[in-house]
């Protein structure tokens, strides 16, 4: 299998090319088509199999085919445990994109918010965010998810490890109930098949 057979645009085939990669991994080949069907999904996926390409790469194929001009509202929201996986992840939004008008950001905590407020304000259409700071920048009413239309829980069974149960839960409050919804988890448990229940609609269910 390739990445043209995928069906993701000629930009993103060109920062694939950039990458070196040649083959889509498993869990990409498994998770792109449903994603770009507009279908929720929950993968199984361990870091290191390339599950960040495999929501990452769909999420900004469906929104760079339907641009939403000049005002930029929030409309991808990956969430993540950590501000060392929040800033991966925005890299790797950054390289994915680099040949697509839109515009990312990332915001986590344990930093000044002050540059992440600026860089919201100037209109970002996906953000990468850790729950706390991301939380505290909608209160102030800093960021708005009410446009949100693609939603991504990365590593979900760290987010529930490290107590991130109530925060996702707010998080859920915030954004649309149309909207798809991504969840990655590199383990199974009751709770996070709860928390699966919650969020996902009809989920198609893929593994690595
Ligand atoms: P991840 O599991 O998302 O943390 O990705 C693990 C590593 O695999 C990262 O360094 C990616 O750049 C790399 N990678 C992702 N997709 C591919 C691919 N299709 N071919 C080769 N390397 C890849």
């Amino acid at each position: 299998m390739s990445f043209q057979s995928l069906g993701l645009s000629e930009a993103l085939l060109k920062a694939v090319s950039e990458k070196g990669y040649t083959t889509p991994s498993p869990i990409q080949q498994k998770a792109i088509p449903p994603i770009l069907e507009g279908k929720d999904v929950l993968a199984s996926a361990q870091t290191g199999t390339g599950k960040t390409a495999g929501f990452t790469l769909p999420l900004l194929h469906i929104l760079s085919e339907n641009p939403k001009g000049k005002f930029r509202p929030i409309r991808a929201l990956i969430l993540t445990p950590t501000r060392e996986l929040a800033a991966q992840v925005y890299s790797n939004v950054r390289e994915y994109g680099a040949f697509l008008n839109l515009r990312s950001a990332v915001i986590f905590g344990g930093v000044n918010q002050k540059p992440q407020a600026a860089s919201i304000r100037k209109g970002v259409d996906v953000l990468v965010a850790t729950p706390g700071r991301l939380l505290d920048l909608v209160n102030q009413n800093i960021i708005s998810l009410k446009r949100v239309e693609i939603f991504v829980l990365d590593e979900a069974d760290r987010m529930l490890d490290m107590g991130f149960l109530r925060d996702i839960e707010r998080v859920m409050k915030l954004i649309p109930d149309k909207r798809q919804n991504l969840m990655f988890s590199a383990t199974f448990s009751k709770d996070i098949r709860k928390l699966a229940q919650g969020i996902l609609n009809h989920p198609v269910q893929v593994e690595a």
